[in-house]
C-alpha cells in the first residue's frame, strides 16, 4: 500500500503565541462590552464585530497588502480563528470570505475584482457565500445544471442552488455555474465559476428553517439574473480545477471540530478542581483527541503556508474532526452523572445549554462541507485505493 500523505508536526513560532494573547484580550474586551456571549446566546452574525476583526488586521491575514491583506503567516491564521471559534465569537459576516471566497478570488479572479473585492473583505465589510449545492447535486458538485448562458457583456443565470448558508445576510456568492455539457473524456468539464453580487435583479432568496430551529441556509433561485463579464473566475469550464484548491480550504481549519467543543469545556468548568478518577479518565480521554486533531490541523496550515494544496489531509481532518464532535455530546452525556451533587452549580443552565446545543447541531457535521462517505473516497484515492 502507498501512502501519499503526512502530517510533519508543526511547532507555532513565537509571534503566533503573542497573537494568541492579542485576541484573547480582545476576545476578552469585547464579551465585556456585550457583544456577544461565549454560550453563543448573542448569535453568531454581527457585521460591527467583523469590521472591528478587520480593523486589527485578522481577516485576510495571508493575502498580499496590495489587496489589503497583511502578508502574515498561514499558522498566525489558525491561531486567529481557533481563539476565535472557541470563543464563539460572532464571525459569520466574515469567516466564509476570510476562509475561501477570499482566497478563490486572489487565486482565479480578475485584476480589476480583485483591488475591489479583497480589500473590502479584509476591512471585515463583505458577507459571501458559497452556491455549489443543488437540489440534484449535492455531493456529486460536478453534476450542477444551474446555466450560465453567455450574452451581451456578460451572462444569464438560471437555475436553482440550495443549503446555501448565510445567503440571505451575503452581499455575494461564489457559484458554480454550468456553462457547457459535460465532455466524454471529462464529465466535470463545462462547470465555470462566478462572482454573483446578492442584489442582482432577477434572484430569489427563500429560508429554510434548520433542526435547531434557526434560519441558517436557503435556497437561492436565478431567473434571467445577470452576471458582468468580469465576474467570471478563471478559465470558462474549468472550475473542476479550482473548486478542488477551495474545499482544501474549507475543509482542514478548526471550523471542523470545534463546534461542539463549548460541551466539554462546560464538562471540564463543572467537574472542578478534584474530579472523581472516572469523570478525569473520560475527560483525559476526550481531551487528547482534541489534542490530536489540532496538531493535525495545524500541521495543514503549515502545508498552506509552504504553498502546497493539501486536498486528502484536509479530507482526513474533517473526517476525523467531525467525528469526534459529533460523538462529543453523547460522550459528555454520559459522563455528566459523575460530576457528583458536591458541585454546587452541577445543574448549570450553561452546562445544559451548550449541551442541548451540540446535541442538536452534530447531525449536520458530517454533511457540511462534504459528507463522510465522499470525504473517505477522497481519503481512499489519497491512499492508491481507488
Ligand atoms: C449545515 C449545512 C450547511 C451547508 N452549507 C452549504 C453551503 O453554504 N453551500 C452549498 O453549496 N452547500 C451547502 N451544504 C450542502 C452540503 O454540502 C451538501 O448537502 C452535501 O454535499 C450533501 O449533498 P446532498 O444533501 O444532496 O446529499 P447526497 O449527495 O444526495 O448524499 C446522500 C447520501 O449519499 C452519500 N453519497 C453520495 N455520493 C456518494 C458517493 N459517491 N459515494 C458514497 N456515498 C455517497 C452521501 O454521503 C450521503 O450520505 C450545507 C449542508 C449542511 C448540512
Amino acid at each position: 500500500m502507498s501512502f501519499s500523505f503526512r502530517f510533519d508536526p508543526v511547532e507555532l513560532p513565537p509571534e503566533a503565541k503573542e497573537l494568541r494573547q492579542e485576541v484573547r484580550t480582545f476576545l476578552r474586551e469585547e464579551i465585556d462590552a456585550g457583544t456577544f456571549s461565549p454560550d453563543g446566546g448573542k448569535g453568531s452574525f454581527s457585521r460591527e464585530f467583523s469590521r472591528r476583526v478587520g480593523a486589527k488586521g485578522w481577516i485576510g491575514m495571508t493575502w498580499p497588502k496590495k489587496y489589503g491583506g497583511h502578508e502574515r503567516s498561514h499558522l498566525e491564521r489558525y491561531v486567529v480563528t481557533e481563539e476565535m471559534l472557541a470563543a464563539r465569537a460572532p464571525t459569520r459576516a466574515h469567516s466564509t470570505a476570510d476562509r475561501q471566497s477570499g482566497p478563490v478570488i486572489l487565486r482565479y479572479g480578475q485584476e480589476e475584482i480583485r483591488q475591489k473585492i479583497l480589500p473590502q473583505i479584509a476591512r471585515g465589510e463583505l458577507c459571501f457565500c458559497i452556491g455549489l449545492s443543488e437540489p440534484n447535486s449535492g455531493s456529486d458538485v460536478f453534476a450542477a445544471s444551474t446555466r450560465a448562458t453567455k450574452t451581451d457583456g456578460g451572462w444569464l443565470v438560471n437555475g436553482r442552488k440550495i443549503w446555501t448558508s448565510g445567503a440571505h445576510h451575503a452581499d455575494y456568492m461564489i457559484a458554480l455555474l454550468r456553462t457547457s455539457p459535460p465532455t466524454k473524456e471529462n464529465r466535470r468539464h463545462g462547470l465555470t465559476q462566478f462572482l454573483v453580487h446578492m442584489k442582482t435583479p432577477g434572484i430569489t432568496i427563500r429560508p429554510i428553517i434548520n433542526l435547531t430551529g434557526s434560519h441558517d441556509f436557503n435556497e437561492v433561485v436565478f431567473d434571467d439574473a445577470f452576471l458582468p463579464d468580469s465576474h467570471l473566475i478563471g478559465e470558462v469550464d474549468m472550475a473542476w480545477k479550482q473548486a478542488t484548491d477551495e474545499l482544501a480550504y474549507e475543509r482542514s481549519g478548526p471550523d471542523r471540530w470545534i463546534e461542539t467543543f463549548p460541551a466539554l469545556v462546560e464538562l471540564v468548568r463543572l467537574a472542578g478542581e478534584q474530579p472523581s478518577e472516572r469523570l478525569a479518565e473520560g475527560i483525559g480521554r476526550e481531551v487528547a483527541h482534541l489534542a490530536t486533531l489540532r496538531r493535525m490541523s495545524l500541521s495543514v496550515a503549515g502545508m498552506l503556508q509552504a504553498g502546497k494544496t493539501p486536498a486528502v489531509e484536509a479530507a482526513v481532518v474533517k473526517d476525523l474532526g467531525t467525528n469526534f464532535e459529533q460523538a462529543l455530546p453523547d460522550k459528555v452525556r454520559l459522563l455528566a452523572p459523575q460530576i457528583g451533587d458536591s458541585q454546587p452549580d452541577s445543574n448549570d443552565d450553561r452546562f445544559e445549554e451548550a449541551l442541548r446545543y451540540a446535541t442538536l447541531i452534530a447531525p449536520k457535521l458530517t454533511i457540511q462541507g462534504g459528507t463522510r462517505e465522499v470525504l473517505r473516497g477522497i481519503i481512499a484515492r489519497g491512499l492508491g485505493l481507488r
